[in-house]
């Protein structure tokens, strides 16, 4: 048994686990960036800030609301 071993395989591992961190908070700033909309797609209303850098959204919570509820 070889303990070197051991710790080597746990290193790659932790490398990886980082890795993989970084990889999905580049994915998710593009999305953010990418997709969200500064007025809604429905009304045209100007959709707040906050709202947009909590999640990628193309419409203002009244329309999305009740898009949701029509099932899209
Ligand atoms: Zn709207």
């Amino acid at each position: 048994m070889s303990t070197a071993w051991a710790g080597g395989a746990d290193a790659i591992a932790e490398r990886m686990e980082k890795m993989t961190e970084l990889f999905v908070a580049e994915i998710r700033k593009a999305i953010y960036t990418g997709e969200s909309a500064s007025h809604c797609e429905e009304c045209g209303e100007p959709i707040p800030e906050a709202r947009r850098a909590a999640i990628p959204c193309k419409y203002c919570l009244p329309c999305q609301t009740s898009l949701e509820r029509a099932g899209n």
